[in-house]
């Protein structure tokens, strides 16, 4: 395995979900072969995780939420286990010891649905015709067990069978379709690390169409009644990706897949190398496109880039609502500053009690992370200057690209683009590195909003 997937040894779950999750092992792979029926919402199948066991352990803990197991078997020998809530307690044959890589074998069933958490419902979602899955940010376990853990991304192969007439999206390249009879088998293949709860499958009747597009190639999964308004919302991408391309740096995977549900949703939501939306975002009026780049946007941030714990949340969301105010720069000629003006008003008159560098479960998904998280940038943008900021935007994906990031890399990596823009004098390299580390310290630990202003020192 490459270095990416080197295990690190965490001691805790995630705080913000510690219902999830098992510190003592890392899944590298996960082998999803899954059989689904639409009309009873009925899915079975067997998943296999390739397990590396970071300490002494007797037994692993794998989540998997409101489904059936049938059977577990470790390193191919048949292993006991208890279902209690959303664990499954597997005790291997054996102990395994530390740096032990072995494979744990689940076959299992039942009527997904979607897990019951603080933030709503996640998750496995059936639709008026097909499913999907949604799973920010613990519902991965209602489709296949797993070790849920942002921090932990793997490669997958996820086949999946299920009925002809449905077309079926799974995160991964396509690489295998047969049909027999009335079923039809699809095997996608994930060959760059993904967070478990980025993996998707969609099912539903939906017809393709792609967007000519220079870099990026995209596809439109739609329902054929919508396909004036959706496709006439989304005529923007190509240039969205060659402009968060410019700003960023390449777009982190091969193609990028956008589903469009028969039915409205909530909200729209990112995967990996995909996003989903109902067709209430995209009416053909173009009233969400905010919403289109920011979800673009979390392929950089969130996606390949992926919070080491919940609570760095607004490197996903503060980055990606940045994104939509580069984009209304762009292509609508509101300057960002514009942006950040008007959203900094508003938000002087929201309560003031959030700590955006650890804002708690129950605010991690509250507006404020997205919006104090882009005016951080800015405010930051303002103190170093747009050469310095960008660099260091395209230093950021391109460093940490695939991997898992937190708070603080990003603090030591504006510490060495502030330095870097300072060559010829230690001591104002060094008064200007105090100054971006103070001004970050108070955006992302203190509560009050900071005033957004230029720095003296900024070019
Ligand atoms: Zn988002």
């Amino acid at each position: 395995m490459s270095g990416i997937l080197a295990p690190q040894v965490h001691a805790l779950t995630d705080t913000y979900t510690p219902d999830r999750g098992d510190p003592a092992y890392v899944v590298t792979h996960y082998d999803l072969d899954l059989d689904y029926k639409v009309s009873t919402n009925r899915l079975g199948g067997r998943a296999v995780l390739d397990v590396t066991v970071l300490e002494d352990v007797r037994r692993l803990v794998i989540d998997l939420v409101g489904l059936r197991v049938l059977k577990v078997a470790v390193g191919g020998t048949p292993a006991k286990w208890t279902h209690r809530g959303p664990r499954v307690v597997v005790t291997p044959p054996v102990p395994l010891p530390r740096g032990t890589r072995t494979s744990v074998a689940i076959t299992y069933a039942g009527t997904p649905g979607p897990a019951r958490t603080p933030w709503g419902e996640v998750g496995w979602e059936e639709l008026t015709e097909g499913a999907l899955v949604a799973a920010q940010p613990n519902g991965a376990p209602t489709w296949f067990p797993c070790n849920d853990h942002p921090r932990h991304k793997a490669t997958y192969r996820i086949a999946f069978e299920s009925d002809s007439p449905y077309d079926v999206v799974a995160s991964g390249t396509l690489v295998e379709t047969r049909v027999r009879g009335s079923r039809t088998r699809r095997v996608f293949e994930q060959q760059v690390p993904m967070a478990t709860y980025l993996a998707t499958v969609h099912v539903g009747r939906y017809v393709r169409r792609t967007l000519p597009s220079a870099e990026v190639p995209v596809t439109v999964l739609l329902p054929a009644t919508h396909e004036r308004p959706v496709m006439h919302d989304l005529a923007r991408l190509p240039e969205m990706t060659s402009l968060f391309g410019t700003l960023f740096g390449p777009y982190p995977f091969a193609d990028y897949t956008v589903v469009v549900t028969a039915d409205d949703l909530e909200i729209p939501l990112e995967a990996h190398a995909l996003a989903t939306f109902g067709p209430n975002w995209l009416d053909g009026r173009r009233r969400h496109e905010r919403l289109v780049a920011h979800e673009l946007a979390h392929q950089w941030f969130g996606n390949s880039l992926t919070p080491e714990a919940w609570s760095d949340i607004w490197l996903n969301e503060g980055f990606a609502c940045y994104a939509e105010w580069l984009w209304a720069e762009h292509a609508d000629g509101v300057p960002a500053a514009t942006s950040a003006s008007t959203h900094w008003a508003l938000l002087s008159r929201l309560p003031q009690d959030l700590v955006l560098g650890d804002p708690g479960p129950d605010l991690m998904f509250d507006d404020r992370v997205y919006k104090r998280g882009a005016l951080t940038l800015h405010a930051l943008r303002l103190e170093v200057g747009d050469t310095a900021f960008f660099g260091l935007l395209r230093d950021w994906t391109a460093t940490h690209r695939h991997g898992s990031v937190s708070t603080d890399d990003l603090v030591d990596l504006v510490d060495v683009h502030v330095r870097r823009s300072h060559p010829r004098s230690r001591a104002r390299a060094d008064a200007a590195a105090a100054r971006a580390r103070d001004l970050l310290e108070q955006w992302l630990w203190g509560t009050d909003l900071p005033r957004l202003e230029p720095a003296a020192g900024a070019s």
